[in-house]
């Protein structure tokens, strides 16, 4: 009876669901989880097991010409999946607002139309804006945003690309072929980076965006319910005194009575958990200080750590920077107080990368070593709302030398934008 109605919803769970594990799948988080064991199922053995069938019997020509295409798709900024999400959400609204509209009474018609425009600025917002390009002109300026931390940016390492040093926090992106400030990865979605000045519209396209498809999911199915009660006059939506079949069948005829309304609002509800997971999982990384590239770099030193081949040791504040590779003065309140190294024979490091002083002392978990930027939730927040502020030099709490002297460079208020 709802036969193409439920092909529908399955294709789009099926869907969501590989959405889901390919994007969450690779995250350190999850990678002894279910879903990392299908992520890697998914990209890398069922593509190595079509690589080794198309050598046998093509001599792999169709890979290289697979390869050449996809290569193509994700190695060059081009607005495709960007016109199918606003496609998504455009016709979407076609199909459900026009039979909804004259159900719709004067506030929700208000709260409709605010929640359709939310989500098209800010992912015009997102889009358009400049993610933190580093360039000639603002690099100077781009390296007094961070301090290196010594453990996931060293000071000294260049760019090939753009043959700049690599200011600490940022990435080159080789789609938008820049490095850019605070890199956190590149959205196909808004077909730009997400990084240091445009990671707060990111997480309002994804806030409105999750507060459209929920607040359609329930304006969809209280318009159905409410046309089912001009039938049913003692209908309820969770459907108490009704069997399961009845249930069933009673959605499945305003289905197809509406269906415009009905399949929009099937959609949004299955697609509504994916997005607030994406936008929880955003506020969990600037809770954790992190962002989505260093929770990788982070979740490798997990697994160096616990082989045994990680070492930390003490770096003093008042020790000789190499101003030339390392910015004197940062807006970030606070400096290393440690320098963390890998080694490949799990023996202390040497040579010339071995700065600092003490003995060097092997650390078995990521908890055991500091995380630079890591403010506390709310001042992370702050770094991420308001790109140019500056914060006032704070002591670390943890610090046992009292002696020790820092830079101060008084209260820093606001940082000038390049
Ligand atoms: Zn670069
Ligand atoms: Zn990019």
């Amino acid at each position: 009876m709802m036969g193409p109605l439920k092909i529908i919803a399955l294709v789009i769970l099926v869907i969501s669901f590989f959405t889901f594990v390919t994007f969450f799948g690779r995250l350190p988080a999850l990678r002894n989880t279910p879903i990392g064991t299908l992520h890697r199922i998914l990209w890398l053995h069922i593509p190595g097991s079509i690589r080794s069938l198309d050598q046998r019997l093509t001599q792999g020509r169709l890979s290289a010409w697979t390869a050449k295409i996809a290569h193509t798709l994700w190695n060059d900024r081009h607005p495709l999946v960007m016109i199918f999400f606003i496609l998504l959400l455009s016709v979407s609204e076609f199909l459900f607002l026009p039979p909804a509209w004259p159900l719709l009474n004067t506030s929700q018609t208000a709260i409709a139309i605010t929640l359709v425009l939310l989500p098209y600025i800010f992912l015009y917002a997102s889009a358009a804006s400049d993610p933190g390009y580093i360039t000639q002109e603002n690099h100077s300026h781009q390296m007094t945003l961070y301090p290196y931390d010594f453990t996931i940016f060293y000071p000294g390492q260049s760019c090939h690309t753009c043959r700049q040093l690599k200011p600490a926090r940022s990435k080159h992106c080789s789609i938008c072929k820049h490095c850019i400030a605070k890199m956190d990865h590149h959205c196909i979605f808004i077909n730009n980076c997400v990084g240091y000045r445009n990671q707060h519209y990111f997480l309002l396209l994804l806030f409105t965006t999750a507060s459209l498809t929920t607040y359609a999911t329930y304006l969809g199915f209280s318009l159905l319910s409410g046309q089912i009660r001009k039938e049913i006059p003692a209908w309820k939506i969770w459907g108490p005194g009704f069997s399961w079949s009845e249930y069933g069948n009673i959605w499945a005829w305003v289905l197809q009575e509406y269906t415009r309304i009905g399949a929009v609002t099937l959609l949004c509800g299955l697609t509504t958990p994916l997005i607030w997971g994406l936008l929880g999982y955003h506020l969990y990384l600037i809770w954790a200080g992190t962002t989505t590239n260093e929770s990788m770099k982070w979740g490798d030193w997990a697994y160096e750590m616990a082989d045994g081949y990680a070492f930390k040791r003490e770096l003093s504040s008042d020790r000789h920077k190499d101003e030339t590779i390392e910015p004197v003065w940062t807006r970030w309140p606070v400096e290393s107080e440690q320098i963390v190294l890998r080694t490949d024979d799990g023996m202390p490091p040497t040579g010339p990368d071995a700065i600092g002083e003490g003995t060097w002392e092997r650390v078995w978990k990521l908890k055991d070593v500091e995380n630079l930027y890591d403010l506390g939730f709310w001042d992370n927040l702050t770094d991420v709302f308001r790109p140019r502020y500056g914060f006032r030099r704070r002591e670390h709490s943890s610090s046992g030398s009292g002696s020790r002297s820092r830079p101060s460079s008084g209260d820093v208020t606001s940082v000038a934008p390049p």
